[in-house]
């Protein structure tokens, strides 16, 4: 595979924490089994595109601290380019008390949410010689704006539309993927989904807006899609979930690379789903996702 990706998009910093029972105000209680884990919905699918094989870059913004450069190093041991990560403010942060399997979540976007646009447009032409760009919502809602007006027809932009936020629906009019989850789809369409038709009738308001290829992931239960011709389903690889945590960013990962390597829509859906299928059966979130070799695998097994 010798495609290029570039990601534009969000990385941070989870620092985990077990402990007994939540703090009173003013007190301070022993915590144990501490650990730091690097994350972000951006890097996590930049992580994702170069586990597949593909020449990935990265653009975001971390902080000029500690963790901004031990999340730079990861994103380099993991072989993505960090040539175009800028730094600025703090690094994104999410502070996790976990007590008895439930998460208390504190998050500082810090320096993701102060990417600009003007700093990205600098760096537009590893934009456009792209064979795909992958966005996200977690960075500032202009810079993704202007991304795409600037690639618009050109190269590739698949759009992975979380957390659910409010846009300017223009965004969608030609934009080439759009892949909210179940949850999230709604927030674009106004309709719910309780089961197939929703998601088909998601998918042709989606196209109405001007998407050319909606995807809806249904977890479990797989992901509706427009092929190019009809709106069609794949069901999801049965496996025994431990952590779905990164299942969303492997998919988008993964499936970028394929489409962007000239597979058919249904083929590189089908090689998404199996590469989701892997990461939920592993903890974590970016070493939970599987190489092109293990999803090759997995696919002549079943
Ligand atoms: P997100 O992580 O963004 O909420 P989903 O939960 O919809 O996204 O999962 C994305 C994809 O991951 C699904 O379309 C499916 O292919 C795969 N997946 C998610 N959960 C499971 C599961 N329990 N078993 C197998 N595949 C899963």
């Amino acid at each position: 595979m010798i495609m290029m990706l570039t990601v534009v998009g969000s990385a941070n910093m989870d620092m985990v924490v077990n402990a007994p029972r939540q703090p009173k105000i003013g007190e301070s209680i022993h915590g144990s089994g501490f650990f730091i884990s690097p994350g972000g919905k951006g890097a996590n699918q930049a992580v994702a595109c170069a586990k597949m094989g593909a020449e990935t870059y990265f653009m975001g913004k971390v902080g000029g601290d500690v963790f901004g450069d031990k999340l730079k190093q990861n994103l380099t041991d993991l072989h993505v380019l960090t040539e175009y990560v800028r730094t600025g403010g703090s690094t994104g942060v999410a502070l996790i008390t976990v007590v008895d399997g439930d998460n208390y979540i504190v998050c500082d976007a810090g320096g993701n949410m102060e990417l600009t646009a003007d700093e990205i447009l600098a760096d537009k032409n590893q934009l456009l010689k792209s064979d795909a760009v992958l966005l996200q919502f977690e960075i500032p809602m202009d810079v993704n704006e202007k991304i795409i007006d600037v690639c618009r027809g050109k190269t590739l932009i698949f759009l992975n539309p979380a957390p659910a936020a409010a846009i300017n629906k223009q965004m969608l009019n030609g934009l080439d993927f759009f892949t909210p989850n179940e949850t999230e789809a709604p927030y674009y369409t106004g309709i719910t989904i309780n089961n197939l038709p929703d998601a088909y009738k998601s998918l042709d308001a989606l196209r109405s807006m001007g998407v050319r290829y909606p995807l809806i992931t249904l977890g479990e239960n797989g992901a509706a899609y427009f092929n190019g011709q009809i709106n069609t389903h794949t069901e999801a690889f049965k496996v025994a979930a431990v952590d779905t945590t990164a299942a969303g960013d492997t998919f988008s990962g993964a499936l970028a690379c394929m489409v962007a390597d000239g597979r058919t829509m249904d083929d590189a859906v089908k090689f998404a789903s199996a590469a989701a299928a892997i990461s939920v059966t592993r903890p974590g979130a970016q070493n939970a996702i599987p190489t092109y070799a293990e999803v090759m695998d997995f696919i002549k097994n079943r």
